[in-house]
């Protein structure tokens, strides 16, 4: 038998950058009974919730959602946009974009895959693994296509496998200043509901995003935002598609209803989820994650540890990476961290492997809960023998306490 709950006393401390913690609010939405999806009051939950994530993704246009993980939705955005062979610019800012890349190459497309060449002492393999997207490059590339055969532009706003959240305004400005047609496609997976995020204002024609992270739900669903040419660009494409084709899902959303059978549950989770942040106030939701982040930082910097993000103006108000001294496998201490205190914190990824943990700073937290969380952080650092400048506990308070 597996035992499912196996923390035998307190919460145990999900500080990974999603899936995040779920607030009981939205468990116990989830825990409703499940109805007919084909019923009169699933059609008025299908409303709701279609209405509720234009004002998240902020944009006029439909939102798609899918019953598959972001992964799912990646695929989607690629497959009812473009070709066989087409060809598409992607940006290396880390783990999720090289995913998402190579996905690109198993469907048929051509991808070229570009990123910042400078040097970085602390990760000389990766330097555009600490750094956000350089709209200048893209715009250098764009100019050079006089074929115009890059079909899409596709970028990570928020690296969850490094903490770096990426401006998507100057990439837009980069594509119009080439004047080049290509689509834009952004991946706000971890991005959308922490940090301010606009679809329609941003000319973004694909927004993929997910469940798990800022909207605080259960992994499970994930979505696509789309624009009218986006939409033009379906009527063209030709890579196969059928589960994720969005013309059928559009034309049923109308009422309300999908192809489908749709996870149900997760549906009313979402609705809550989107109760509550709308409630809140997106700018709130912002605000608050940009102070938890600035409170985490503040104890990596006490611990005199580098954060994996180099440059300040991208600090992601999501999660922190925390790169660990040379020698000092990140994944052991991590390991220690879990047994020792119920804490579990991300992974370092790719190239970025033993190298560095993340901690999330989203889903159902507060100071208190963070607080502990770098408490846990900075117990395992000592057990594993590493010296700290200073308390990072001190520290995070400082910022919470001093600070509204
Ligand atoms: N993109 C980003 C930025 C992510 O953080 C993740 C997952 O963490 C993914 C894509 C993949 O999403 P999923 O694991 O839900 O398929």
């Amino acid at each position: 038998m597996v035992k499912l709950d196996f923390h035998s006393s307190g919460r145990h401390f999900l500080q990974i950058p999603g899936p995040s913690p779920v607030p009981d609010r939205i468990l116990r939405a989830m825990s409703l009974p499940t109805i007919d999806h084909r019923g009169p009051e699933f059609g008025a939950l299908g409303l709701k919730v279609l209405a509720g994530l234009k004002q998240i993704f902020k944009t006029r246009h439909p939102v798609i959602v899918y019953p598959a993980s972001g992964t799912g939705a990646w695929e989607a955005a690629l497959t009812n946009t473009l070709s066989p062979r087409d060809h598409v610019l992607m940006y290396e800012t880390g783990h999720f974009a090289s995913l998402w890349q190579k996905m690109a190459t198993r469907l048929g497309i051509s991808t070229e895959f570009i990123a910042w060449q400078g040097a970085d002492a602390e990760l000389p393999a990766a330097p555009s693994w600490r750094r956000g997207v350089q709209a200048e490059l893209i715009e250098a590339r764009l100019r050079a296509d006089a074929g115009q055969r890059i079909k899409a532009v596709c970028i990570v706003h928020n690296e969850t496998s490094t903490g770096v959240t990426s401006d998507i305004l100057p990439v837009r400005r980069a594509i119009d200043a080439a004047k080049h047609p290509a689509l834009l496609m952004v991946d706000s997976i971890s991005g959308l509901a922490c940090v301010d995020y606009r679809h329609d204002e941003w000319g973004v024609d694909v927004t993929v995003s997910g469940s798990q992270k800022g909207l605080m739900l259960p992994p499970g669903m994930s979505f696509n935002a789309v624009s009218p040419r986006a939409l033009e660009a379906m009527k063209s494409a030709q890579l196969p598609r059928a589960f994720f084709a969005w013309d059928e899902i559009i034309e049923m959303n109308k009422s309300g209803y999908w192809p489908y059978t749709p996870n149900t549950n997760l549906l009313y989770g979402l609705s809550e989820a989107l109760d509550m942040l709308l409630e809140e106030g997106l700018d709130a939701v912002f605000q608050r994650h940009a102070r938890w982040a600035r409170g985490v930082r503040s104890a990596v910097a006490a611990w005199g540890l580098p954060i994996q993000c180099a440059d300040p103006s991208v600090y992601s108000p999501v999660l922190t990476g925390v790169m660990t001294p040379s020698g000092v496998d990140a994944d052991a201490l991590r390991k220690l961290i879990y047994e020792r205190f119920d804490l579990s914190l991300g992974t370092g990824l790719g190239k970025v492997k033993g190298r560095m943990f993340r901690i999330g700073h989203l889903g159902d937290s507060n100071e208190l809960t963070l607080l502990a969380a770098v408490a846990g952080c900075e117990m395992g650092l000592r057990l594993a023998g590493i010296k700290l400048s200073a308390s990072g506990v001190q520290a995070a308070m400082q910022v919470f306490s001093e600070t509204q």
